[in-house]
């Protein structure tokens, strides 16, 4: 791990997350702004060919983890083919995808065949009309069918964990949690709930936010205590299992919780755009960097600049929803 990606908190970022596309076949209402976004010309992303450069950049100086995010990142065309590009990348021992599922099910062998190793799923809800309502979109079936093919393909499994995550809203879907986590009593799902994130134009609220404590509650008044299990500094989410369940639960609390000490995420935009925080508004174009020409060195010092300018830890949740930053759909997550 070379000193490129370790900031002035010895936080070593051995994880990559590159967004494929702005663009996504739903409108969730935690992300999508009610007005939508400025489309931006196909022109405007990264190539194959310049993503795969910067993960070979990043995955040289210590990178292991590399997930694709969007939007959607199955809405564009050569994601299958951007996979396998960064899957056969040196270095790389883990390949992950965040997605809403809707396209999944049959570009799944050809993403396994690529080397995809961590599946995480989108899904709100396990009921129709309310994932109409979130979503602005119908597909909740195919989501479900998805994850009964990425079952039946192997993911479930610690070598291949396949990890629902579900945004959480008071008095949306808040009385869902229990479902979800009974869905893990025979299936070996990890089930996580995320606390609701500022984001621009996303209309954020705290009265809306439910805290990880209050989610726990609700979930042990239905299936009694839950079982701390062990985790890692870097993890995002804190990690349970009803006793006998096949299954785990998480909590992903960046809000009342946050996991900042341990941080080892660095993110590319899909308009190349590189963020050490997914909260931090500073960003630096390494899209136009390499279309002007940088070398890699050049983009070493950009990079590294950037990286020991990271802050300790996000600016607590009412600050953030005070500061400009972007549209989720915009980073990825
Ligand atoms: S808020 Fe920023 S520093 Fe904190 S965990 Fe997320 S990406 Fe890391």
């Amino acid at each position: 791990m070379s000193a490129l990606l370790t900031d002035r908190f010895e936080r070593r970022h051995t994880y990559l997350r590159i967004g494929l596309t702005e663009r996504c076949n739903l409108r969730c209402v935690y992300c999508m702004p009610a007005a939508g976004i400025p489309v931006q010309p196909k022109s405007a992303y990264l190539t194959a060919d310049e993503i795969e450069r910067l993960a070979r950049l990043f995955v040289a100086e210590g990178v292991t983890k590399v997930r694709l995010t969007g939007g959607e990142p199955l809405v564009r065309k050569d994601a299958v083919a951007i996979a396998a590009r960064i899957g056969a990348v040196p270095g790389v021992e883990a390949l992950a995808l965040t997605t809403n599922a809707l396209l999944l099910e049959g570009r799944l062998p050809a993403l396994k065949a690529a080397g995809l190793t961590h599946l995480n799923i989108s899904l709100d809800t396990l009921y129709p009309d309310r994932f109409r309502t979130l979503t602005r979109r119908d597909g909740l079936h195919q989501v479900l069918s998805a994850i009964e093919a990425a079952l039946t393909l192997g993911y479930g499994t610690p070598e291949r964990p396949l990890k629902i995550n579900a945004v959480v809203l008071r008095g949306v879907n808040d009385d869902e949690l229990a479902d979800f986590v009974a869905w893990t009593r025979e299936v070996p799902l990890e089930v996580r709930f995320i606390e609701y994130m500022p984001f621009d134009g996303n209309g954020w609220a705290d009265g809306e936010l439910v805290p990880l404590a209050e989610m726990r509650a609700s979930i042990e008044a239905v299936h009694g205590p839950l079982k701390a299990l062990p985790g890692q500094p870097e993890d995002t989410a804190t990690i349970f299992r009803v006793p006998g369940f096949a299954g785990t639960v998480g909590f992903i609390a960046s809000m009342t919780v946050p996991f900042c000490a341990g941080c080892n995420r660095l993110r590319i935009t899909a308009d190349g755009s590189f963020k050490v925080c997914l909260f931090g508004p500073t960003e630096i174009s390494l899209r136009d960097q390499m279309r002007e020409g940088a070398s890699d060195d050049d983009l070493h010092r950009l990079i590294g600049g950037a990286v020991r300018g990271k802050k300790a830890a996000h600016a607590g949740m009412d600050v953030l929803a005070a500061t400009k930053n972007r549209p989720m759909i915009t980073i990825g997550g």
